[in-house]
Order: structure tokens, then sequence, then C-alpha cells
């Protein structure tokens, strides 16, 4: 897979300023690399992240808003307050209890903090998997839990959604039973297709696992459901949130909300000190300011019918439902999924291109909610796009 915005050997390949490189110490290199890095490893490609100067940014799902100057101006004095000759406190209690005023969750449960819910996911990987042991979700849905499940040596097994691009249960449970999953990711809403599966489906799944199962609910602050206040109901479910949705990927702050007794085994593997002084205190401050994070979800989730709708309008385009703050689009007229990406890419128009990542994602192509001037240049873009 090539990376937009960084040629292949850019950095690996650069010699050192003023230091010649020969031929044989990179052979070597080479030869030691092959013989030292996991196979599976050399095979893969970094995660892309596209470069999006000067572009119309639709493609990661972030917020299209900035925060207000208000709340920008307490982060700024938070900021400036915050001692950086020390380690991260040990006692994160206050922290602890604003995240869980702020965001519902119950005064029984527990929080474990993550460097974003990437680093949890490594986290409850590390701590329940032995090599081998099956990691399971619904497929396609979010790339990382396989990622990780790979890179902490467990075993990754998906199981396909329907062709419409729900949940088959029939055919989880069957998985469920057949490779006893230590864990079960659960995307509620799930990612790149938008759907957001049964409260049927779900409790079937969390009474079958025989391990964990984890709600992932990355998208919830766009849809109409949340499992937060039912997270001790079962023993074996934890709930994962981000903020990198609602206003603040640059963060990386993800946290997990579960029994204390699940809390205490996950926090044994949490890298001391993951979440660093500058981060707490950012969030310190945003958090003071909730109802503005609130409001941005809300226009998003507002816009997203309107922008759904649009799309749909246009030929040989199939728009999946959508809970979340994006929406799934199958292009099947006179351009292919790939063609139309391409088309939009060359206009500086940056949406994400799942043509060739699964067979039931087949031109389908990932659209996030924007700003209206974004949205709309889309549509206008597209239309143009697709009947020229
Ligand atoms: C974006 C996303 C996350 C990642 O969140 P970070 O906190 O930014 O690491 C987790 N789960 C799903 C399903 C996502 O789409």
């Amino acid at each position: 897979m090539s990376l937009p915005g960084r040629p292949e050997g850019d950095y690996r390949n650069a010699p050192h300023e003023g230091s010649p490189v020969s031929a044989a110490p990179a052979a070597g290199i080479a030869g030691r690399i092959a013989g030292t890095v996991r196979a599976d490893i050399r095979e893969l490609a970094a995660y892309p992240v596209a470069n999006a100067e000067g572009c119309i940014k639709l493609d990661a799902m972030e917020c299209p808003y900035e925060l207000p100057e208000a709340v920008r101006e307490d982060i700024a004095r938070a900021v400036r307050d915050t001692p950086l000759n020390r380690y991260p406190a040990a006692d994160l209690s206050a922290l602890e209890q604003a995240v869980k005023a702020a965001f519902g969750v119950p005064d029984a449960a527990d929080v474990l903090f993550g460097n974003g819910s990437d680093e949890l996911i490594h986290i409850i990987v590390q701590a329940c998997c032995n090599p081998g042991d099956a990691v399971l979700s619904p497929w396609p849905s979010f790339v990382y839990f396989d990622m990780a499940a790979r890179f902490d040596h467990a075993r990754f097994i998906g199981v396909p959604l329907t062709t419409d691009l729900t949940l088959d249960l029939p055919a989880m449970l069957a998985a469920i039973r057949e490779h006893q999953p230590k864990v079960v990711f659960l995307a509620v809403p799930n990612n790149p297709t938008g759907g957001l599966w049964s409260d049927e489906d779900v409790q079937a799944i969390i009474a079958t696992a025989p391990g964990l199962v984890v709600l992932d609910e990355a998208y919830q602050p766009f849809a109409d459901r949340t499992w937060m206040p039912q997270v001790l109901d079962a023993p074996n479910v934890v709930v994962m949130r981000t903020v990198s949705k609602i206003g603040l990927a640059g963060l990386r702050f993800g946290y997990l909300a579960g029994h204390p007794a699940w809390i205490a085994e996950l926090n044994k593997v949490r890298p001391p000190y993951n979440l660093d002084v500058l981060t707490q205190a950012t969030l310190s401050a945003v958090l003071r300011h909730k109802p503005v994070l609130d409001e941005q979800a809300a226009r998003l989730r507002a816009d997203r019918g309107p922008l759904a709708a649009a799309l749909a309008q246009l030929p040989g385009v199939r728009v999946f439902p959508s809970a979340g703050n994006f929406v799934l689009a199958r292009f099947s007229g006179k351009l292919d999924g790939n063609a139309v990406h391409l088309a939009l890419k060359t206009r500086k128009i940056l949406i994400r291109n799942f043509s060739n990542a699964h067979p039931l994602l087949a031109d389908c192509l990932r659209i996030s909610v924007g700003a209206p001037a974004e949205n709309a240049a889309l549509l206008s873009a597209l239309q143009e796009i697709l009947s020229a």
C-alpha cells in the first residue's frame, strides 16, 4: 500500500547527511531485519494517514468545528499552570470523577484511561489473551481490532456481516461457540458501515460469549442508544468510549468503564504514565464546557440525515443507514468506487475508500459528516463527477 504524502523509501533509504551510505551495511541491515522482525509485521504497511493540506477533510470522522475562544483560553491557562518536570500523578481520581460525571458512567463502575481507545484495545488483548487465543468481531468493523489482536499474538476472527451490512447473529453465535473467544469487540454503532446492532442481538452475544465483551461506543454521541447505564448488569461487559469523534481527536484520550474488578485487572497492563499531564490538564478544562461538545455532536447528527438523503438521490448510489457521524455509500453507476474516490481527491476532497478493503465493501466509500459548506462542496462535486 502506498502512503499518500510519504513516498516509499523516503525515510528508510535517506542517506545521513555527510555520511554516504554504502551498499554493504544496507544489505546487512536488510538481512538482520529479515532475521529479526516478525514476518507478518514486515509484510504490513504502516497505518495510512493521507496528507490533507488544503483539502476538505471528510475521511477520518473528525469534528469539523474548532473549540470556541473561551474554551481555548481555559485550556491555555490550564496548560500554562501544568508543571512538566514531574511525572503524571499516581492518583487520577479527580479526573476520573469528572469523566464519570460528564459521560454518565454509573457511580459503582470504575474507569481506565488510555492514550486514545487504540491503546485500550491493546491493553484488553494483552491482559486477556495467551498467544493464539481468539479475539472475535463482526466484520468488516474497526480495523484496529484485527491489527491489535495480531500485534499481541492473538488470533483474530472476523465474522462476516450480511450483504446488507447488518449483523449476522446466527453466524456470530456459532463462531463464538466454535472459537470460544477471550474477547469480543462490538462497535456500536459499527465503523465503517454505520449500523447499530439491535439490543436483542447484543444481549444474545453477551449471554453466549465465554469471555469479555467490549462495547466500543466511539460513535455513541451520534446514536440514540448507549449501554453505559447497563455496564454492570452482565458479568462480562465493559464499555469503551473516546473523545476523538466529538471534537478532540488531537488529544488522544479514550476511557473504559466497567466493574471495578475488571478495571483492576486491565489496569495492571496499562503502561505507567500513559496519560500525559498536558492531556489531563486539557481534558479537565474542556470538560468544564461539556455542553459545547454536546452541541457540536448534535449539529453533526442533524446534518447526517440530509447528507445521506442527498447522496441517495445521486444516480447509482446506495446509502447504508448510519448512526454515526459518517455515512457509507456504494457507487455502482457509470463510475465505480475507486474512480469516484480518485475524482474527489483530484478536487481536493478527501473521503475514505473501502472499495478494495473487503468483498462486502466493494465500491463503498465512507464520508464523514462535515460542516455545512463542506457537505455542500462534496455533493456538488459528486453531482458533477457522476453526470460527466
Ligand atoms: C475511531 C475509532 C476508535 C478510535 O479511537 P481513538 O480514541 O481515536 O483511538 C475506536 N473505535 C472505533 C470503532 C473507531 O471508529
